[in-house]
C-alpha cells in the first residue's frame, strides 16, 4: 500500500513539474536557507526570475521583510545601477532607491540627461537585511543568481556598482572603491563602472564630484553627451 501511495505522489509531482518553470522551486514554501543557490542560467525569461522571487525564502534575510525590492526600470537600459540592499522605505514599498539615497540617485541620472524610467536599478540582494547592515555572504551567495539572470535578460551596456558590497560582489574584489574607481571593468562580458553608493555621498558631499566623474565616463562609454546647462 505504502509503495503504491509512493508510485501515485512520484506521478503527480512530475505531472506538475512539467507546468512549472524550470526555476519553480524556488517558489514553493520548501525552499530554505541552506538550499543551493538558484542556478542563474537556467532562466530563460525576466518573467521566470520574477516568478522565482515570489515568496522567496532562500536566505534568512525572507524573515524581517515587508516585500522583496526585485528592482524596477527599463526593460531594455542601455544602463543598469546596482546598489546593495534595500532599505526601510524600500522594504515598505517594494522599490528600489526610494528613500533619501535613491532620490539623489534620481538626481545623478537626471544629470546624465536620461530618466529614472529610462535605466534599470537594483540591489545585490532583494530582502531588507535587519538594522540597515550589510547583507552576510551566505545571504549574498543565495540572491545575486537572481541579479545575474536580470543582468543577463536586461543587457545593459553598462553596470554601474553603486559601493563597496555591489562591488566587492560583482567583481569578487576586496580591492577599496578607490583602487577601482576610473576604470573600466567586466562583469561577465559586460562593461562595468565602479563607484560611491548615494549614502555615503549624502555623508561625504565633496565626493560627489569624482562620483560625478565616473558618471561622465559611463556616458562617454554609451556615446551620450551631457545635457546643456539650463
Ligand atoms: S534576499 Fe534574496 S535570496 Fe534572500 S530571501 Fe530575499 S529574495 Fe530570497
Amino acid at each position: 500500500m505504502a509503495k503504491k501511495t509512493a508510485k501515485k505522489t512520484k506521478k503527480t509531482t512530475k505531472r506538475l513539474v512539467g507546468f512549472l518553470p524550470k526555476n519553480a522551486f524556488v517558489m514553493t514554501k520548501k525552499s530554505k536557507a541552506g538550499t543551493p543557490p538558484v542556478d542563474a542560467s537556467a532562466f530563460s525569461s525576466l518573467e521566470e526570475v520574477y516568478q522565482s522571487l515570489e515568496g522567496c525564502e532562500r536566505c534568512k534575510l525572507c524573515k524581517g521583510r515587508t516585500n522583496i525590492v526585485r528592482g524596477e526600470g527599463s526593460t531594455k537600459p542601455e544602463i543598469m545601477f546596482v546598489g546593495e540592499a534595500p532599505g526601510a522605505k524600500e522594504d515598505e514599498t517594494g522599490r528600489p532607491f526610494i528613500g533619501r539615497s535613491g532620490q539623489l540617485l534620481t538626481k545623478m541620472i537626471e544629470a546624465m540627461g536620461v530618466k529614472r524610467e529610462d535605466v534599470f536599478i537594483a540591489n545585490v540582494v532583494k530582502c531588507r537585511p535587519p538594522e540597515n547592515r550589510a547583507p552576510k555572504p551566505d545571504e549574498v551567495e543565495q540572491c545575486r543568481p537572481f541579479l545575474e539572470a536580470q543582468i543577463k535578460m536586461l543587457k545593459p551596456k553598462i553596470v554601474v556598482a553603486l559601493g563597496k558590497t555591489a562591488t566587492a560582489n560583482l567583481l569578487q574584489t576586496k580591492e577599496a572603491i578607490g583602487e577601482l574607481r576610473g576604470k573600466i571593468h567586466s562583469y561577465q562580458g559586460t562593461k562595468l563602472i565602479v563607484t560611491f553608493h548615494p549614502a555615503y555621498l549624502l555623508r561625504n558631499p565633496p565626493a560627489k564630484k569624482d562620483c560625478w566623474e565616473d558618471l561622465q565616463r559611463a556616458m562617454k562609454e554609451l556615446g551620450w553627451k551631457a545635457p546643456a546647462k539650463s
